[in-house]
């Protein structure tokens, strides 16, 4: 019963049951030599030699799990994933799923595992948790040799001549230090290091000049690794990166410093997509990473393509709700891929969108105000307007929204009733799951919609056009995803639009925004649906290398920070049996 244990016990006790990589590759139709076993329950699949095996196979139907403006209280996306995948096997289906590697960051302060929860959950949970096979470490370290790169080249032009640098097969760059567009780059939320003086020692102790770090899932490496289609794709990509610009305004790659070669070698153990399973033994695909705020937080093109050719039905998540993580499946992912999808779910939940019709504010660990706990239905309908912004968000894209309405045990008739009558009015299908509680089991009713809205014609279509200019473009996602009147920009945000519209084709760029996920607008406390805002846009990054344009909308910042009562404190080791506990 998992109302009465934690999901990190329910794992430990499942985790009894697993079935072999070997076994688990076997069934989903993959060869021996496909798979790199990383230990007894986790492989890596060479994604590379699959699709070469199966490029005439048809692909299966992709859906992409999205949600309302999420909440502290959770919706239960990862949830939901993992309880799709299990509702699809209980019908029958031939089914895969693909989640993101989750970010030490929040694993270790307050968002603990992203695996799922209850009986919806991705296993084996602790090296889920802790670093799986190294592909956020190897991302964090490719990264870092860049700037380790970069320091070290400013340290040299700024202590040497030029003739001693051309005896060292150096051709000076005359880097501007005060327009570095790089950070460093770790995988903990460490606000204290989101601006930094470095090279405070000596002469031979580095250049000194402002930094900071950024956490490495927002880092352009992870977006390449997310959005990459082949190693030589790859490659090209890595020596594209822009680090800084040259005093002639002319930018210094990752080429132009020597450096893109080593950091594909650091990758390259990272590019094949991880093989895990859900608690009732189907496959599930692990790679990339989470943050659709700050990053393009999708799981991998690799991992999806791979997916849709060994399986009938394909579940992918995007996070966040659908302004940020389903907006950049849409208009990135999908243009990036070619891959069309056949249906998204919208994951609700009535406590969620009470406190989206004005509930009062949640402090994580504190106990739960009565009006989440006890029925309200003025609260839930409401923030049923939350819920309409992001079935039209779906339903703009062209594609069958099904609205998955995750069960929590103090929910009632009344409230769910509001709900599916809302959802049904915007023409989206709804229902109502239980796959926390039941596995999948309780999904069976998600599943069953999902197939129906699977085998409906769609009409997908992106949001903008490839040529649509800079500037207009962010006004499009603006004021058609978000709900802005208009956008306003800083000095240092118009100087950069001015730059990049003058760089040509740079500006044809999918964008991919940043902003605030607790809002549809760029504030996180507006709630509901928030109209009659003009985003600020304070920054415009060029990632050259992962082809995205990046605005930055608000204040959100590229490192997150460690709360007072962080998850860390709860997670150990017993000694015993080796195994970790406290995983939430
Ligand atoms: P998200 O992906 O939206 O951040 P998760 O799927 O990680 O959310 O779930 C967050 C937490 O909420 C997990 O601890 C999970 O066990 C719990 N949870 C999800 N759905 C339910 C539910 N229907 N009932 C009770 N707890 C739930």
């Amino acid at each position: 019963d998992p109302v009465l244990m934690k999901d990190w016990e329910i794992a430990e006790k499942a985790e009894d049951f697993l079935k072999p990589v070997k076994v688990l590759a076997m069934e989903l139709g993959l060869t021996e030599d496909e798979i790199i076993p990383h230990g007894k329950y986790i492989a890596k699949v060479d994604f590379a030699g699959v699709l070469a095996r199966l490029k005439d196979r048809p692909n299966g139907k992709y859906i992409d799990v999205t949600a309302i403006t999420p909440t502290p209280l959770g919706e239960g996306k990862s949830t939901t994933t993992m309880g799709l995948v299990q509702g699809l096997g209980k019908l029958g289906k031939k089914v895969t799923g693909a989640i993101r590697q989750p970010s030490s960051g929040p694993t270790f302060n307050i968002k603990g595992s992203a695996a799922g929860g209850g009986l919806s959950q991705c296993l084996p949970l602790s090296p889920f948790s802790l670093g799986l096979t190294g592909d956020i470490d190897a991302v964090t370290n490719s990264h870092n040799l860049a700037m380790v790169a970069l320091q070290a080249r400013l340290q040299h032009e700024a202590n040497n001549t030029d003739e001693f640098l051309s005896s060292r097969h150096l051709t000076r760059l005359d880097i501007d230090p005060s327009r570095v567009e790089m950070k460093w780059a770790m995988d903990f939320c460490a606000q204290s290091l989101r601006e930094i003086i470095m090279g405070i020692g000596g002469k031979t102790d580095g250049y000194r000049m402002p930094s900071g770090f950024g956490i490495s899932v927002s880092s352009e490496v992870m977006a390449i690794l997310s959005v990459f289609t082949s190693l030589s794709d790859l490659r090209e990509r890595m020596g594209k990166i822009i680090v800084a610009y040259r005093k002639n305004d002319e930018p210094v790659t990752t080429a132009d410093l020597e450096v893109d070669g080593a950091m594909t070698a650091l990758l390259l153990r990272a590019v094949n997509p991880n093989l895990l399973q859900t608690i009732e033994g189907q496959p599930v695909f692990v790679h990339a990473g989470p943050f659709a705020n700050i990053a393009i937080g999708q799981s991998s093109i690799v991992a999806d393509r791979l997916a849709l050719k060994l399986a009938d039905y394909h579940v992918t998540e995007s996070g966040f709700g659908a302004d940020i993580g389903f907006e950049k499946f849409w208009n990135i992912k999908c243009r990036l891929s070619g891959l069309k999808p056949d249906c998204a779910v919208i994951v609700v939940t009535a406590r969620a969108l009470k406190m989206h019709g004005g509930g009062p504010k949640v402090t994580p660990g504190a106990p739960l105000d009565p009006a989440y706990t006890t029925p309200n239905t003025k609260l839930v309908e409401k923030g049923c307007q939350n819920m309409l912004a992001h079935i039209q968000t779906v339903k703009t894209a062209g594609i069958n929204p099904v609205v998955c309405i995750n069960h929590f045990a103090a929910d009632t008739h009344e409230e769910i009733d509001i709900i599916r009558r809302t959802a049904e009015q915007a023409e989206a299908r709804v229902a109502v799951s239980h796959h926390w509680a039941k596995g999948g089991d309780g999904a069976t009713e998600l599943a069953e919609a999902v197939t129906d809205a699977c085998n409906e014609p769609n009409n997908f279509h992106f949001l903008y056009p490839e040529n649509m200019p800079l500037k207009k473009r962010i006004e499009t996602i603006a004021r058609k995803v978000y709900g802005a009147n208009g956008v306003s920009y800083t000095p240092i945000a118009m100087e950069k639009l001015a730059r990049i519209e003058s760089m040509g084709d740079t500006q044809f760029m999918p964008t991919c925004m940043v902003k605030t996920h607790l809002s549809l607008s760029h504030d996180p406390a507006l709630k509901g649906r928030p109209s009659g805002f003009t985003l600020p846009i304070r920054d415009i990054l060029t990632y050259m290398g992962a082809g995205l344009v990046v605005p930055v909308a608000g204040d959100i910042k590229l490192m997150p920070g460690t709360s007072s009562d962080p998850n860390f404190k709860r997670i150990d080791v017993d000694t015993q049996t080796g195994k970790v506990k406290g995983l939430f």
